[in-house]
């Protein structure tokens, strides 16, 4: 995992939805006016839960947080959460930020 300090992410021209995807339309309006851009790593936990079991690929990192993450542009990301070590201290509104990408499960977010 290559460890950069932003989040990959598309910005529409149209409407101004910003979101931690590559795609070639805006998913909010379906415009093409888009320019990519690097989001701001800082977030925090929207909504979590803890997977036990995973599946596929998955299967090795169980026990894992597995979290909505709202960073500071409000732009909500399906994310890992790396480096926790006690699942009961999680809790929503805790202040996350990116580590980087993964080529097979995307964003992920350390505390
Ligand atoms: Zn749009």
């Amino acid at each position: 995992m290559n460890v950069i300090e932003t989040i990959p992410g598309i910005h529409c021209k149209q409407c101004d939805f910003k979101v931690a995807e590559q795609t070639s339309f805006c998913p909010s309006c379906g415009s093409e006016s888009i320019e990519t851009v690097s989001l701001k790593p800082n977030g925090i936990i929207h909504s979590f839960t803890v997977v036990y079991v995973g599946f596929g690929h998955m299967a090795a990192r169980a026990p894992y947080v597995l979290a909505i993450v709202q960073t500071e542009e409000n732009v909500k990301l399906t994310t890992v959460i790396e480096g926790v070590t006690d699942f009961n201290v999680v809790k929503i509104g805790d202040k996350v930020r990116f580590k980087g990408m993964d080529e097979k499960i995307g964003p992920v977010f350390q505390y």
